[in-house]
C-alpha cells in the first residue's frame, strides 16, 4: 500500500502547534544577516520507529532544541544528512520554492545511502511548504533575499553499535539570508591543493552527508589564511577537477575548432548532484548556442587553455549564490588568473540573471513553484 507508514509519512496527518505570539522573535533586518545564524519561529519534525510500524506524523512546533540519547547514532558514526534549498519572495508578493522536488529526489538517495528511513517527497513537499507558511512574515521582502530550507534526517537509536538505526528524526529549520550580490564584487579566488581528497569511487561525495563537509573545515580554513575565498577540490594524480567549496564548476572555454564549449563534470561519484548545475546545464542546452559537455576536465587542461587563451570563464554553481565567478586559483605554487569577470556579457552573469529572474517571479516558470 502506498501510504504504508513504512514507505511515508502523509502530509494529510501533520498537525500544527504554533508558538504562543509572546515566544516569536523579531525578525533581523535583512541586510545584517549572515548565513545560518537566525532561524525562523517553527520547525517541522517527523519520527520513525521500526518498532512502531515506520514513520510516525508529521508535526510543526514552535522551534526547539532537540534531545537526544547520548550513544545516538548520528552522534559517534556521522549517521546525517541533510538538503539545502530556498525560497523566494517575488516581484508579485507571492513565495515560491526552487525545484524541490529535485532537493527531495538526492534526499532520499542520501538517506539510502546512510541506512536510513525514504519517504515520499511530494509529502516532504508540501509538509516543508505548509511550514514556510506559518513562517511566511520570516521570508524576506528584499530581492536578492531568501529563507534558506534545511531538511535534515539523522540516525537516533541510542546503541553504539555501528549498524542501522531503527529509530530516525526527520526535520527541517529554516534561516533568512540576504543579498548575497549586495556587496560588490563576489569573484572569488581558490586554493587548489591536491594533497587534499574530498571524495574517491565507492565512497559517498555524490551524496549530501555531513561526514562529508566536517573535514572540509580545515582545509578552508588553511585557504582562507593564505586568503583564498575557496577550495578547489582536486582528485586523483591527474588532478582532476572535481568541485569548488559547495558549489559545482563550469568552464567556459574555446576549443581547438574554435567552437565556444560549457562543460563540467560529470556525475561520476565524485561530485554532488547539484539542483543548479542541473538547471544550468538544462537552460544552456536550451539556448543552442553553444556545446555543453559533461565531462572529466583536468588542472592541466586549465593550464593549457590558459596558455592559448582559450579559457573564458570559470563558475562554482550552487544554491546559496546561484553562480559564483572565479577570478584566480592558487595551485602548486603559481596564481592562476582567471579573466571570468573580464569579459563584456560574460556567460555566468546572463545564467544568474534568467535564474534570479525565475526564482524572484519575473518570469513565470516551472522550476519556481508558488506555495
Ligand atoms: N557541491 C557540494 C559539495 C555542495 O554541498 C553543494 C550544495 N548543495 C553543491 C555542490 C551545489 O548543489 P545545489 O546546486 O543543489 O545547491
Amino acid at each position: 500500500e502506498q501510504y504504508d507508514s513504512e514507505y511515508s509519512f502523509r502530509y494529510q496527518d501533520l498537525t500544527t502547534k504554533l508558538a504562543d505570539p509572546t515566544q516569536l522573535r523579531t525578525k533581523p533586518e535583512v541586510s545584517e544577516l549572515k548565513f545560518g545564524q537566525i532561524f525562523t519561529d517553527h520547525m517541522l519534525k517527523v519520527f520513525y520507529h521500526k518498532q512502531l510500524g515506520g514513520w510516525q506524523k508529521p508535526v510543526i512546533i514552535p522551534f526547539e532544541n532537540i534531545s537526544l540519547h547520548p550513544a545516538a547514532k548520528v552522534l559517534h558514526y556521522a549517521v546525517e544528512l541533510f538538503e539545502g534549498l530556498k525560497s523566494y519572495r517575488g516581484v508579485d508578493g507571492k513565495v515560491r520554492i526552487f525545484r524541490p522536488d529535485l532537493n527531495m529526489q538526492r534526499m532520499n538517495l542520501s538517506a539510502q545511502r546512510a541506512g536510513l528511513p525514504t519517504f515520499d517527497g511530494v509529502e516532504m513537499i508540501k509538509c516543508i511548504n505548509r511550514l514556510i507558511q506559518v513562517d511566511q512574515e520570516w521570508v524576506p521582502h528584499s530581492e536578492g533575499s531568501s529563507l534558506y530550507i534545511r531538511p535534515t534526517l539523522i540516525g537516533i537509536d541510542g546503541t553504539l553499535g555501528v549498524a542501522q538505526s531503527e529509530s530516525a528524526l526527520l526535520f527541517t529549520i529554516l534561516c533568512p539570508v540576504g543579498n548575497y550580490f549586495a556587496s560588490g564584487s563576489d569573484s572569488v579566488s581558490l586554493l587548489a591543493d591536491p594533497s587534499y581528497t574530498r571524495a574517491w569511487p565507492g565512497g559517498c561525495g555524490d551524496r549530501k552527508m555531513g561526514s562529508n563537509y566536517g573535514p572540509t573545515i580545515r582545509v578552508q580554513t588553511t585557504a582562507s589564511s593564505k586568503g583564498r575565498q575557496q577550495v578547489l577540490w582536486l582528485y586523483g594524480p591527474d588532478h582532476q577537477v572535481t568541485e569548488v567549496g559547495t558549489m559545482n564548476i563550469f568552464v567556459f572555454y574555446i576549443d581547438e575548432n574554435g567552437d565556444k564549449v560549457l562543460a563540467t563534470p560529470p556525475l561520476n561519484g565524485l561530485i554532488l548532484p547539484g539542483v543548479t548545475r542541473n538547471s544550468i546545464l538544462q537552460m544552456t542546452t536550451e539556448w543552442k548556442e553553444f556545446r555543453i559537455e559533461e565531462r572529466m576536465f583536468t588542472m592541466a587542461d586549465i593550464i593549457k587553455l590558459l596558455r592559448t587563451e582559450r579559457l573564458l570563464e570559470m563558475f562554482g554553481s550552487g544554491t546559496a549564490c546561484i553562480v559564483s565567478p572565479i577570478s584566480s586559483i592558487e595551485y602548486l605554487g603559481d596564481l592562476l588568473h582567471i579573466p571570468t569577470i573580464e569579459h563584456t556579457n560574460p556567460l555566468y552573469k546572463r545564467i544568474r540573471d534568467e535564474l534570479f529572474a525565475i526564482q524572484y517571479g519575473h518570469i513565470e516558470h516551472p522550476w519556481a513553484q508558488v506555495i
